[in-house]
């Protein structure tokens, strides 16, 4: 028997349970997505968020109300200030800081993305990944943002949250700066993250002011996979 007929075989008699199979197209993966049109995506009701318009994957969303509720029960308003941007957006967000920044090239590229995505590399292509209260993380450190710090660290695990971006230590020595304020919803970001890691490659990460910087800093290896995951999360079930 030939391995493709085989390979039919074994899926007719094992198909693949229904979470298994991806509710989302390759496009998507490199933020080639407009929300605001996609089915798989929710439009943000205004006390979640400090934008007019605000868009998540249906289930992160559904998970990020429940946490939302908890966190207010225990006194700690959760506020999202952003949520999925796509690739013409984050192109926006990277050639505005690459006209501005000045300096060698290579330098600027690496300035940028301290903080900043390259076109096609952000977690906020995938509708799993938001901002949450203020892009400091001197706000997290003290008062009031301390304590939606403190609980987010204890709970957020629970609804399947965690914050990819952490201090740089000996498990995560590469990539963005440590972000507070940057909460990633599990389950499906580490599918869109594998799926990433098998289809996409420098070829697809084009179009934007300084793109031959992609390959040069090995963003695929130091940015989209320079994160650490809680491993709380690793036991999260929706
Ligand atoms: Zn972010």
């Amino acid at each position: 028997m030939k391995t493709a007929s085989f390979l039919l075989l074994a899926l007719l008699f094992f198909p693949l349970p229904p979470k298994e199979v991806p509710s989302y197209a390759l496009d998507e993966l490199i933020g080639i997505v407009e929300p605001s049109a996609h089915r798989g995506f929710d439009k943000l009701r205004s006390k979640y968020t400090t934008k007019g318009k605000a868009y998540l994957r249906d289930e992160v969303y559904a998970a990020f109300k429940a946490m939302w509720k908890d966190a207010k029960r225990a006194g700690v308003d959760l506020l999202i200030i952003s949520a999925t941007r796509n690739k013409q957006y984050q192109s926006g967000i990277w050639n505005r800081k690459w006209n501005s920044f000045g300096g060698p090239e290579e330098t600027r590229a690496e300035r940028i993305l301290q903080y900043s995505s390259m076109p096609g590399t952000s977690r906020h292509h995938w509708g799993t990944d938001f901002d949450l209260n203020a892009l400091e993380n001197s706000y997290f450190e003290t008062g009031e943002g301390l304590k939606v710090y403190q609980w987010l660290r204890a709970n957020a695990y629970k609804y399947g949250f965690f914050q990819p971006y952490t201090g740089y230590s000996a498990y995560r020595d590469a990539g963005y700066r440590e972000e507070k304020w940057h909460w990633s919803y599990y389950p499906t970001a580490s599918q869109m993250l594998r799926a990433y890691n098998q289809h996409i490659g420098y070829a697809q990460l084009k179009g934007f002011q300084g793109d031959r910087y992609a390959e040069k800093l090995e963003v695929i290896n130091n940015y989209v996979n320079g994160i650490e995951v809680d491993e709380r999360v690793l036991e999260f079930k929706n």
